[in-house]
């Protein structure tokens, strides 16, 4: 389970709209209690790197999620999870996504409608890495 407060959830929002018709992604930082729910305090807009389909992908080099770890920790968080948007697709992940996605780490996804924010969802990538399992969103 995964708990974003209303704010962080129309900033992600409002991004993926600026960023339409490209995907946006960004990290959620925040903390996770003992039984693994994570508590979403705010997020690191991470820039989309991603060589030629930036419409239909996101890509982060290694060097911008150790800056955004180091960030967090200098804040005393963690990053809990990664979101980035879909435009003109639903927000369930892509076979990308999965193919890039590690265990543990929430994935968040906003589906974005024509330039409008539309569904908004969790993942989370199994260990065995073979497909992702919804995780429950609370909205605070
Ligand atoms: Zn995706």
């Amino acid at each position: 389970m995964i708990r974003i407060p209303r704010g962080v959830l129309e900033e992600i929002r409002a991004r993926g709209a600026k960023a339409y018709p490209e995907e946006c992604c960004g990290a959620l930082v925040g903390q996770t209690t003992e039984r693994g729910e994570k508590t979403v305090l705010l997020t690191k807009h991470l820039e989309n790197r991603h060589p030629g389909g930036r419409k239909r992908r996101y890509f982060v080099g290694p060097d911008a999620y150790r800056e955004a770890e180091s960030w967090a920790r200098r804040h005393g968080l963690d990053v809990v999870g990664i979101y980035h948007s879909h435009p003109d697709h639903s927000a369930r992940p892509s076979e990308y996504d999965r193919e890039h996605a590690w265990p543990w780490y929430s994935y968040l996804i906003l589906s974005v409608e024509r330039g409008t924010p539309a569904g908004l969802a969790s993942w989370v990538l199994r260990d065995d890495r073979n497909r992702f399992d919804p995780e429950e969103l609370e909205c605070t």
